[in-house]
């Protein structure tokens, strides 16, 4: 993987591109590919914007958003700008195994791929350009430095600030993260000085919810949701008809395995939600506790040091108690 400075050069020469993120897109992934998409084609290139999976409703009023493709139900149009693409940009994710049914079509694309990205171990070899960053706070924040440090910066507008603001604000849980650095306030003022008006996006992504999230809420940390004092650990476990029951949508889960970081005392907070076709976990951790190996080690996934993800093909029960015994191999690490 060539660094993605040497790209800077060619941008200027418009070419069809294809820009994809992780299946079901959080703020981060989508709005750094919408807000790349909103700059590549101010310089002239055609660009067509894929998400392997639907994505959250409360993503829906991004900028650019109507454009995207649904590889899910929109796969054959999909294929055909892929198989017209020169340059297939790869947005916040490490391993092409995260576009879940693109991942074999992106693997065979014949073109230039390249990677801007801030998850650990990213698969190189698979990219002719790139850039991966670990202490970034977002792919967001790393698609701002992209544009600016290509000489493009006049090329970001409201529409694209709004993008990236969205990200970043997101991924750095609204600038609470001790990944919010210094440069990341930069950024944020200077899209500001663009124009940028931030009360709207947060409303728009935090007060857009309908009443039965909240009853799902309600129902999750009364009855599903388990501390284990023990290891400073507490774990939400969702069956699958609780989803039924109260009609939960993509991204209504999103934010959930957070509360119980807020109690007293707890380091791990799990979430452990059966999807029907699989069990998806998610971990955040507080300090110490490295949930990235955590997830990799029992969960088939990955993520960051202090929040990761997996999924796995086993019922719900024999999941918990995998978990369980996870936490009892890990409590000299949960416990010190
Ligand atoms: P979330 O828990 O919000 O789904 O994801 C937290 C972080 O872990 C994100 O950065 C995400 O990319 C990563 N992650 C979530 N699920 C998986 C997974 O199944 N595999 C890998 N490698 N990473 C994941
Ligand atoms: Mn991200």
């Amino acid at each position: 993987m060539k660094p993605i400075a040497e790209l800077y050069p060619l941008i200027e020469q418009k070419r069809n591109t294809v820009i994809v993120f992780h299946q079901k897109p959080d703020a981060d992934a989508m709005g750094s590919g919408l807000g790349l998409y909103q700059f590549l084609r101010q310089v002239g290139h055609s660009v067509t914007v894929i998400s392997p999976t639907n994505w959250a409703v409360f993503l829906g009023w991004m900028p650019g958003c109507k454009d995207i493709l649904d590889y899910e139900t929109q796969g054959g149009k999909a294929n055909t700008a892929i198989n017209e693409a020169e340059w297939l940009f790869c947005l916040d994710f490490n391993t092409l195994s995260r576009t879940k049914n693109m991942e074999s079509k992106l693997t065979s694309f014949t073109g230039t791929r390249i990677l801007i990205d801030h998850h650990r171990e990213p698969q190189e070899e698979m990219f002719a350009y790139g850039i991966s960053d670990i202490h970034k706070s977002s792919t967001s924040e790393m698609v701002y430095d992209f544009i600016v440090e290509s000489g493009h910066a006049d090329k970001i507008n409201t529409d694209c600030a709004e993008c990236l603001y969205a990200g970043v604000m997101t991924d750095t849980g609204s600038f609470r993260f001790d990944s919010t650095s210094a440069s990341v306030h930069r950024m944020i003022a200077a899209l500001k000085e663009k124009g940028l008006e931030h009360g709207r996006i947060h409303e728009n992504l935090f007060d857009n919810f309908l009443e039965n999230r909240f009853r799902f809420f309600g129902n999750v940390l009364l009855n599903r949701m388990e501390i284990f004092y023990e290891y400073n650990t507490a774990l939400i476990a969702i069956p699958q008809s609780d989803l039924i029951k109260y009609n939960v949508k993509t991204g209504d889960t999103e934010g959930l395995v957070n509360f119980p970081l807020s109690i007293q005392g707890i380091k791990l907070a799990a979430i452990i939600i059966d999807r029907g076709e699989e069990r998806k976990s998610s971990f955040r951790s507080k300090g110490g506790f490295d949930v990235n190996t955590f997830a990799r080690k029992y969960f088939n996934g990955g993520g960051h040091f202090n929040a990761a993800g997996g999924k796995n093909t086993e019922p719900l029960e024999v999941v918990i108690k995998k978990f369980k015994q996870a936490l009892e191999e890990n409590k000299h690490l949960l416990t010190n």
